[in-house]
């Protein structure tokens, strides 16, 4: 699977026995299936991704899923001035995080895994702090 930002072939990387996501080495881009990364969330305390909140930017444009090459649909939280932005993929329902918007030192699974998990938590707060505006 290459990145959708700089064309280069991505890294997977599992936890255990499981695939877990798939990490960009040049950008820090990650992309992971909305199962897993419910899984995680659930694990973590966190809401699932439907219960998330935020709302879907379909003016964004963020590119290509790099699983089915079909445009990512970036979903913004409700945050006014810096709003956090997560893509998803509506064809496989794929999740691209860029890697720009979290904590880039993580290598390991586990170490993606928690900035993940800050990621949402961050999400999830700004997503409930006011009703989003229409
Ligand atoms: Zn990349
Ligand atoms: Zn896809």
């Amino acid at each position: 699977m290459d990145c959708p930002r700089d064309n280069v072939e991505m890294v997977e990387l599992s936890e255990g026995e499981d695939k877990l996501l798939t990490r960009c080495g040049e950008c820090g881009g990650l992309f992971l299936d909305v199962a897993d990364l419910n899984r995680i969330l659930l694990h973590a305390g966190l809401p699932t991704l439907d219960a998330m909140g935020g709302r879907a930017n379909p003016e964004e444009d963020v590119g290509d899923c790099p699983s089915c090459a079909v445009n990512l649909l970036a979903v913004e939280s409700s945050h006014k001035r810096d709003p956090m932005i997560y893509e998803t993929c509506e064809s496989c329902g794929g999740i691209w995080l860029e890697g720009a918007d979290f904590p880039k030192e993580g290598e390991t699974a586990a170490e993606l895994k928690s900035g993940i998990v800050d990621f949402y938590r961050e999400f999830s707060a700004r997503a409930h702090s006011k009703p989003a505006a229409r």
